[in-house]
C-alpha cells in the first residue's frame, strides 16, 4: 500500500510547477525534539508534507530559492503534540450536552436545558454536565423533583462538574427500567434516597452507571460528528495526536468513514475496546493502519481497577480515610492473564488502566507473565495512569520495558483529597513522574479529556510545577516529582509517539518525518514555567497543512 501511494504522490509532484512543491519555514526558533539537531531556525518540507531538512533560514533559503515561505517571525515551532490518552467521542459529546459550569443555582440550570432543549428532537435524551451544588446559594443536592416541572416526559441526566455525581429526572429515572427504591446499593456507588427509600435522583460514582445504561446508543451520524468535534476541538489547543483509549469496532469504522473521506484532522490511535469485537477483529486480520497516516488500531485498552476519588482503585492495604477498603478490581487477574495473552499471541500492543498499587502491582505481574522472556523486546505494553506505585513496583517499569502513559493534570486534579486517601506514605510512589523518569521508564504524557481538559498546555504546567491554576501551593505539591519543562514537552511528543509506535514518523521534527507541528507565540522553554498556561498556539499543522489557525 506505501509503495502505491509514494508513486501516487511521485506522479503529482511531476505536474506540479517546481515553485509549489517545498515550503521553508522560518521562525525565532525551532525546537525539533531532535538529538542530532535540537534547535533550527529553519524547516523545508514538499508537497507531501514531509520534511527534507532543518538548519539556518539563510541556509535553507538558499537551497531552495524557489519554495513557498511561511515566516512565523517571533514564533517558537515545536513538534506537534500528542495526548497520549484520551477519549475523543466523549470529548465531542461534551458538545452535544448542555453547559452548566458556573451556574449559579437551580433556576439558571433549568433556564440553561430549556435553551438547550429548543434544538433537540422530541423525546431524546437531555444531558448536561458541570453543576456545582456549592455555587448555589441552597449547597444542597438538587432532586428529580427540580427537573420535573419543566421536563416531565423527556429524560434528563447532568453530571456533576466532577463526573463522580449525576443528577436524574423522573423520566430518566423510569427509563433505568428497574426499581429504585429500598435499601440495596450497587458496587462502589451511592443511590441517594429519601426517608421513604425512594430515589432522589441523585446518583453516585459506580450507581451512575444506571443511568447511563439507559442513553440510547448514538446513530453513526451523531458518531461521526462526535468524533469530528472531538479531533477539532484537539487541533485548536495544538494536538496533531491522539491516544483514544478504549474504542469499539463501531467508532472506528466511523473513524475510518472520516479517515476515507479526508476528515482526520489529526492522527488517532486507537485502543480497541477491551476483549471484544474490536479485539476479535484485530487478532483476525492484524494491526491496523489507515492509507492516509491518520488512524491506526494496533492496541487493546485493558481495565484493572476503578478510580482514586471514589475509592475504586485497587489498593495493596485500606484506604486511609476508609478502614476496610481496599478498592476493587474491574478485571479479575486470571481475566486480565487471559486477554493480554491473547494480545500477545495476536502480535497486539496491550495497555491496561491501573490506578492503585494493587492495581498496578496486578498489571506488572501480568505483563511479565504474559511476556516472559520478550519484556526484553520491544513490546510496548503500557500502563494508563500507573498513579500508585509500590516501593518495590517502582523500579519495575523500566525494568520489564512498561511505558508509564501518565496524566499530569490528574495530580493537581487530586491532590486536595489524594493525600488523604492514601496517607503520608503510599503518596510517595504517586504521581510520580520524576522517579519513574530516573528510573529509566518511558513517560507518555496525556490528559485523559473529557475527565480533564483536552488542552496540552495545562498537562505541560502541571507536570512541570505541580501547582493549580491560582499556583497553589507555592512551588508545588510534592515538587520532587516535577518534571522539566524539555521533559515534559518531550512527553507530550516524542514519547508518545513512541507509545503508539508512530517515532519513525512524527513525534520530533526531523528529515523523512512527518511535517506536523504547532507555531507557538511565545517559547515553552525559554518562559518561566508558571507561564506554560499561558501560551498562545498560533496554529496547527498536519502534512504540512493548517488544521487550525489562530484568528
Ligand atoms: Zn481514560
Amino acid at each position: 500500500m506505501r509503495a502505491i501511494r509514494i508513486l501516487l504522490s511521485c506522479t503529482f509532484l511531476l505536474a506540479m510547477p517546481a515553485a509549489a512543491q517545498v515550503t521553508v519555514l522560518t521562525a525565532a526558533r525551532i525546537h525539533t525534539m531532535d538529538a542530532a539537531r535540537p534547535r533550527a531556525q529553519a524547516m523545508a518540507f514538499d508537497a507531501n508534507g514531509r520534511i527534507l531538512a532543518l538548519g539556518r533560514s539563510d541556509e535553507l533559503l538558499a537551497r531552495y530559492p524557489q519554495a513557498r515561505r511561511i515566516e512565523a517571525g517571533p514564533a517558537t515551532v515545536v513538534p506537534g503534540l500528542i495526548d497520549a490518552h484520551g477519549h475523543v467521542s466523549g470529548l465531542g459529546a461534551t458538545h452535544l450536552s448542555a453547559d452548566l459550569v458556573g451556574t449559579t443555582g437551580k433556576e439558571e440550570v433549568i433556564a440553561r436545558l430549556r435553551a438547550f432543549a429548543r434544538e433537540l428532537p422530541q423525546g431524546a435524551w437531555l444531558t448536561g454536565r458541570g453543576w456545582d451544588q456549592n455555587d448555589w446559594s441552597e449547597q444542597r443536592f438538587p432532586t428529580a423533583a427540580d427537573l420535573d416541572a419543566a421536563f416531565p416526559d423527556r429524560p434528563v441526566w447532568l453530571e456533576r462538574i466532577d463526573g463522580h455525581a449525576g443528577w436524574a429526572n423522573g423520566a430518566a429515572m423510569r427509563a433505568v427500567g428497574r426499581d429504585l427504591s429500598g435499601n440495596w446499593q450497587p458496587d462502589g456507588g451511592r443511590i441517594e434516597r429519601g426517608a421513604d427509600g425512594r430515589a432522589t435522583g441523585i446518583f453516585v460514582d459506580a450507581a451512575m452507571e444506571l443511568v447511563y445504561k439507559a442513553i440510547p446508543a448514538p446513530d453513526d451520524a451523531t458518531l461521526e460528528r462526535m468524533l469530528s468535534m472531538g479531533m477539532q476541538d484537539a487541533v485548536e489547543h495544538g494536538l496533531t495526536g491522539v491516544h483514544d483509549a478504549g474504542v469499539s469496532l463501531r467508532e472506528l469504522e466511523a473513524y475510518r468513514r472520516l479517515a476515507d473521506q479526508d476528515r482526520m484532522p489529526l492522527r488517532v490511535d486507537a485502543m480497541a475496546d477491551g476483549d471484544n469485537k474490536a479485539l476479535a477483529w484485530l487478532c483476525e486480520h492484524g494491526p491496523y493502519a489507515h492509507a492516509s497516516g491518520r488512524l491506526q488500531m494496533r492496541a487493546v485498552k485493558l481495565y484493572a481497577d476503578g478510580a482514586l476519588g471514589s475509592r475504586g482503585a485497587a489498593l495493596l492495604a485500606d484506604y486511609s480515610d476508609d478502614a476496610g477498603n481496599r478498592g476493587l478490581l474491574v478485571t479479575s487477574p486470571q481475566d486480565l492473564q487471559r486477554i493480554a495473552a491473547k494480545a500477545h499471541g495476536c502480535g497486539l500492543q496491550v495497555a491496561t488502566h491501573a490506578i492503585g498499587d494493587r492495581g498496578n502491582e496486578i498489571v506488572l505481574d501480568t505483563y511479565e507473565k504474559v511476556l516472559g522472556a520478550a519484556t526484553a523486546g520491544d513490546h510496548r505494553w503500557r500502563i494508563e495512569h500507573a498513579q500508585v506505585l509500590a516501593p518495590q513496583d517502582l523500579p519495575r517499569l523500566a525494568r520489564l520495558h512498561v511505558i508509564a502513559s501518565m496524566q499530569p493534570t490528574h495530580a493537581t486534579s487530586d491532590m486536595p483529597w489524594a493525600e488523604e486517601r492514601l496517607g503520608a506514605a503510599r503518596i510517595d510512589g504517586a504521581y510520580a513522574w520524576r522517579k519513574l523518569r530516573d528510573s529509566g521508564a518511558r513517560l507518555a504524557l496525556g490528559s485523559d479529556f473529557p475527565v480533564e481538559s483536552v488542552d496540552p498546555r495545562l498537562g505541560l504546567y502541571a507536570a512541570t510545577t505541580r501547582e493549580d491554576a491560582e499556583g497553589k501551593p507555592a512551588g508545588g505539591w510534592h515538587p520532587e516529582d516535577k518534571l522539566t519543562p524539555w521533559e515534559a514537552l518531550r512527553g507530550f511528543t516524542l514519547d508518545a509517539a513512541f507509545a503508539g509506535f508512530d517515532e519513525k514518523e512524527v513525534g520530533s521534527l526531523a528529515p523523512g518525518k512527518h511535517a506536523d507541528f504547532v507555531i507557538l507565540a511565545e517559547d515553552p522553554l525559554g518562559i518561566p514555567a508558571e507561564q506554560l498556561r499561558q501560551l498562545t498556539v498560533q496554529s496547527t499543522w498536519v502534512d504540512g497543512r493548517p488544521v487550525y489557525e489562530r484568528k
